[in-house]
């Protein structure tokens, strides 16, 4: 289960950064329970819904939820993050660590599974709870790296040979207060080889708020290229507010990149693909992998079986230049990149 505890960062000693905008006001009033999603959709309420009996709570953005089609129970954006009763029901190959998170773990919230870059886990706290989430069964009180035990990821960091990314993953990193994100990029930067800063964050498109002014300018001094991975499945998922937030990111010269989960009955139709690669083009982010479903327990109703993936995959080769078509991949432990799908 997620935590929304704010890490404990060293402060930063930069200068003090302007006051956020509401976007913590509207994590607050987020969406919580099903009944209050599907009354504000104008949908029924059925007994599944009424006591939600999961162990990941729903949490869902009034700003995502708004993007929802009205009336519709199959909305491509409501069924990501609608509780359902299935998610109780143990499924076999699905368990809590799928892609072996814990076995890379080198130090407190230290993943480094890859050659050259290392995730670090900011926090455990997302915007928004989205079902399919493999990290939501993710040790998060005792996985972040700038907590308490921040100085035994710096002395990974320092000791480790071949870091030249850093990846701030969670969770969601930009949960963290631009103060603290300040805070830990200062410390980053005591680190002698780093090239480049990564955030995988689907904050952009969850929360667009979230891209205050104080946040463009900690990106605007950072001492590194910044390449920003966001994360939308559907075409539906941008709307103006997104366009806005990764328009000022551009400005700033930051590379956007988005990645998607292949998920059974939002995005496994090739129109549904298609659209989402031209839409997220258009927001200024290239596709960068579509995940097959991580097999986290709870998540089997997602699944897409291989075959049918494959076969999604050509109807984009057919239909799209090059950089619009995302690499395929599944994440398998053990293995020194995500595994490509061909
Ligand atoms: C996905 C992932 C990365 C990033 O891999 P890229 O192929 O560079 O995007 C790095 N570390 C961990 C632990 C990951 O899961
Ligand atoms: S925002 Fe990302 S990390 Fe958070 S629940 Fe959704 S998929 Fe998981």
């Amino acid at each position: 289960m997620l935590i929304s505890q704010p890490a404990s960062l060293p402060r930063s000693t930069g200068r003090p950064l302007r006051a956020e905008g509401d976007w913590r006001q509207q994590i607050r009033q987020a969406v919580r329970t099903p009944a209050a999603l599907l009354e504000f959709l104008g949908l029924p309420v059925g007994p599944d819904h009424t006591d939600p009996e999961v162990a990941f709570p729903m949490r869902v953005p009034l700003a995502f939820a708004r993007r929802m089609r009205p009336g519709d129970r199959s909305d491509p954006l409501l069924l990501q993050v609608l509780p359902d009763a299935d998610e109780s029901r143990a499924a076999s190959g699905f368990g809590p660590d799928p892609v072996g998170d814990m076995a890379s773990r080198q130090a407190p919230g230290v993943l480094h599974k890859y050659a050259g870059r290392v995730l670090l886990i900011a926090t455990g706290a997302c915007a928004i709870h989205c079902r399919y989430c493999f990290r939501q069964q993710f040790p998060y009180a005792e996985e972040r790296a700038p907590g308490r035990r921040w100085q035994q990821a710096m002395e990974y960091l320092t000791a480790a040979e071949d870091v030249e990314e850093i990846i701030l993953s969670g969770g969601d990193p930009l949960m963290l207060s631009t103060r603290q994100l300040s805070g830990l990029s200062e410390q980053l930067a005591l680190l002698p080889g780093i090239k480049r800063l990564r955030l995988h964050t689907r904050m952009p498109v969850t929360l667009p708020d979230r891209i205050t002014p104080a946040f463009l300018t900690w990106v605007e001094q950072l001492p590194w290229p910044l390449v920003l991975v966001i994360h939308a499945n559907h075409a539906a998922e941008f709307d103006h507010t997104v366009d806005l937030a990764l328009l000022k990111l551009r400005k700033r010269g930051v590379h956007l990149l988005n990645q998607a989960v292949l998920l059974a009955g939002i995005n496994d139709q090739p129109d549904v693909l298609v659209n989402l690669m031209e839409r997220s083009f258009l927001a200024g982010a290239l596709p960068y992998y579509l995940h097959l479903l991580d097999r986290v327990h709870g998540a089997q109703r997602f699944e897409v079986d291989l075959g049918r993936a494959r076969a999604l995959m050509e109807s984009l080769r057919l239909r799209l230049p090059g950089y619009l078509v995302p690499r395929l991949v599944r994440e398998e432990q053990g293995q020194p990149y995500k595994t490509p799908i061909l």
